[in-house]
């Protein structure tokens, strides 16, 4: 009968306790990552600084490495409003990684010149019945008509993420039916999530409102 090969060949259920190991290690990454990123006022965002000697790092898992770094603002700076925070994982005596976290106020569209509460204007006329440059006249966003025909675009390529998103927050049976399946969408936004929807998206899912 031949020998085992000895030595530290994979043993029996090896691989499943390696792939059980893997799969707890992206977990632990996966809940260490779910830091809140989405605040509506910079008050809420100072309670948070206030806990960073504590805090972990989305980036590195080093634990007290975050300091504060600066403030982002709206083009045009101060005058124009608050965006954000940003924090650092200071890597300065081998401690964190260098990298950033950014704490949005919920109004805040990151990648966007809008504002939440100025998309909402623009959602709540096009779902009265104007037309897109009405409505986008009286978001009253300071852009051109052609970022408001952009972001009507934008709303008809990204409904389904929104739709899947709101799905997992139970929203409420559409009575009667709609012209257009962005306009059942934009009604279930707002039906589920009130007048201030994308903010109140940004806030309650902590996800960047597509
Ligand atoms: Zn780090």
């Amino acid at each position: 009968m031949p020998l085992k090969p000895r030595g530290p060949g994979p043993s029996p259920g090896g691989f499943r306790k390696n792939s059980v190991f893997l799969f707890e290690l992206r977990l632990f990454h996966h809940i260490l990552c779910r830091m809140k990123r989405y605040f509506d006022t910079e008050n809420d965002i100072e309670e948070v600084l206030e806990y960073l000697p504590e805090a972990v790092c989305p980036h590195c898992g080093a634990r007290g490495a975050l300091v504060r770094h600066d403030n982002i603002w709206r083009s045009g700076g101060a005058e124009n409003g608050l965006r954000g925070k940003r924090v650092f994982c200071d890597n300065r005596k081998g401690r964190g990684c260098g990298g950033t976290v950014a704490f949005w106020l919920s109004d805040t569209l990151r990648g966007r010149c809008l504002r939440a509460a100025e998309l909402m204007r623009f959602i709540l006329g096009v779902l009265a019945g104007s037309s897109v440059w009405k409505a986008w006249k009286n978001a009253e966003t300071g852009m051109t008509i052609r970022t408001g025909c952009r972001t009507f675009t934008r709303f008809v390529d990204t409904q389904s993420v929104i739709r899947t998103e709101l799905f997992g927050l139970t929203p409420p049976t559409l009575q009667g039916k709609e012209k257009t399946s962005l306009s059942a969408t934009l009604k279930i936004l707002k039906e589920t999530l009130g007048v201030n929807a994308v903010s109140a998206y940004q806030k309650t899912l902590q996800k960047t409102f597509p």
